[in-house]
């Protein structure tokens, strides 16, 4: 190995970690440091522009270097080393005066290839974050008591804030007031499990929500991550849920399951109010005639537009259910005496035989009658089976006396106890 300069700066470019090099006006590399030459695996520094860089690089990095005119260029790019290794290096050249073609360039070279291989990597992890960040439907918030320091789009697309304005706002600003006393709460007390409540949007709107909060230490602070899902589409599937299995699905009324627990209800709250009750049992006249003649889509269709005429006629504090095929049931709370469940009985059967029902196709329209057994409570039953069967009774009374009629309950049970 040539070295044309043996002197103590030449031992100092030895031992230095990077790579100390000249490019020569001809593109030859005119010095190289020993520690350089190992990095490379070339012997001379001859060897690297034949074996590590291509004289076109170096070319160009001279070039540039002439045209900064002294002050330092920058490159990062990849080589490969004699030992067949590809790494990744930063360049750094210096042209010096008087800046002509012929002019000498100083470089040093850095290999970076770990430093690059985490800066992928850090990269490949932000952007990895950034598409869960996009993707994620979850509102973040991370905050300090309540008061937000930092949160994510989920959020600003969840509560219709942009992220500056959501940065400004407390818990009270996205809750609601009667579930803030819960999630504060649950705030203060450092609470970790998931919970619902009710958040509030931009735009007033609220929609029920999953909250789930832990505390994380933030460079020796502990403030408290929160997370919101909004939970609308499981809250409306769930409430479908319950609706199907307490009411009934031709009419939407309250089945016999719902209308039986209304009833237990009545009885409990008319027991400790001391009050009174009518229950009504009405089943519809020669219904299965309709069904024979007009057909079973016909008759639904007459269900369906009787229990609309029952509901219409009656108070929304009262009950009305189908418990069976033509069987329906209502509870009048307040109905104190007879006169005020038969004035009731009245306006039902009005309601439904006063206009008949179109059947639409030219054909006749319906005549619907009904038959209905009144018991009061506790006159005539003081449990939820002794009234059903009170009333039940009184219908068929009401039918053997020939039908579109109502009749009371003839049994005082809790008189005669
Ligand atoms: P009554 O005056 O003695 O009550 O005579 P009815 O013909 O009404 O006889 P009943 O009350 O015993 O029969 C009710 C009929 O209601 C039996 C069945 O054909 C019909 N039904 C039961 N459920 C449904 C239903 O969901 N849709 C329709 N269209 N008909 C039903
Ligand atoms: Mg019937």
């Amino acid at each position: 190995m040539v070295r044309r300069n043996a002197s103590a700066r030449e031992r100092f470019f030895a031992r230095l970690p990077g790579v100390v090099f000249r490019i020569d006006e001809t593109g030859k590399v005119e010095f190289a440091s020993e520690h350089g030459l190992d990095w490379a695996g070339v012997s001379t520094s001859d060897s690297l522009p034949k074996q590590v860089f291509d004289p076109e690089t170096l070319q160009n990095l001279r070039r540039e270097a002439i045209e900064a005119k002294g002050t330092i260029q920058t490159r990062e790019d990849t080589v490969k080393t004699n030992l067949g290794e590809q790494r990744w290096v930063r360049i750094q050249m210096r042209a010096l005066p008087p800046f002509t073609d012929d002019c000498q360039i100083d470089c040093i070279l850095w290999d970076i290839t770990e430093l690059v291989q985490e800066r992928n990597r850090r990269r490949e992890s932000e952007e990895r974050l950034q598409i869960l960040e996009t993707l994620s439907n979850e509102a973040l918030f991370l905050h300090d008591g309540g008061k937000c320091v930092d949160t994510n789009n989920a959020a600003e697309r969840m509560f219709g804030y942009t992220r500056n304005e959501l940065l400004d706002l407390s818990a009270s600003d996205i809750i609601s007031s009667e579930t803030l006393p819960l999630v504060m709460a649950n705030i203060r007390s450092g609470y970790d499990k998931p919970y619902e409540a009710v958040a509030k949007c931009k735009d007033g709107t609220m929609f029920p929500c999953e909250i789930n909060g832990r505390n994380v230490m933030v460079q020796d602070k502990t403030l408290r991550l929160t997370s919101f899902t909004n939970i609308s589409d499981r809250k409306f599937a769930e409430e479908q849920i319950r609706f199907q299995a307490s009411h009934d699905a031709l009419t939407s009324l309250p089945n016999r399951y719902l209308f039986m627990d209304r009833l237990g209800f009545a009885i409990k709250l008319s027991q400790r109010r001391r009050e009174c009750f009518a229950l009504m049992f009405i089943d519809i006249d020669a219904f299965k005639e309709l069904n024979d003649t007009g057909g079973h889509s016909t008759g639904d269709k007459v269900l369906g537009e009787i229990a609309s005429r029952l509901t219409g006629t009656l108070r929304n504090v009262d009950t009305v259910a189908r418990i069976g095929g033509d069987e329906f049931t209502i509870i009048l709370p307040g109905s104190e005496t007879p006169e005020d469940a038969e004035k009731v009985a009245r306006k039902l059967q009005n309601a439904l035989s006063g206009t008949p029902i179109d059947l639409g196709n030219d054909r006749p329209p319906y005549h619907v009658s009904a038959s209905i057994g009144i018991a009061l409570y506790p006159d005539h039953g003081e449990t939820v089976d002794e009234l059903l069967v009170s009333a039940d009774d009184a219908m068929y009374a009401a039918k053997r006396s020939g039908r579109n009629n109502f009749r009371f309950a003839t049994n005082n049970r809790s008189r005669t106890r």
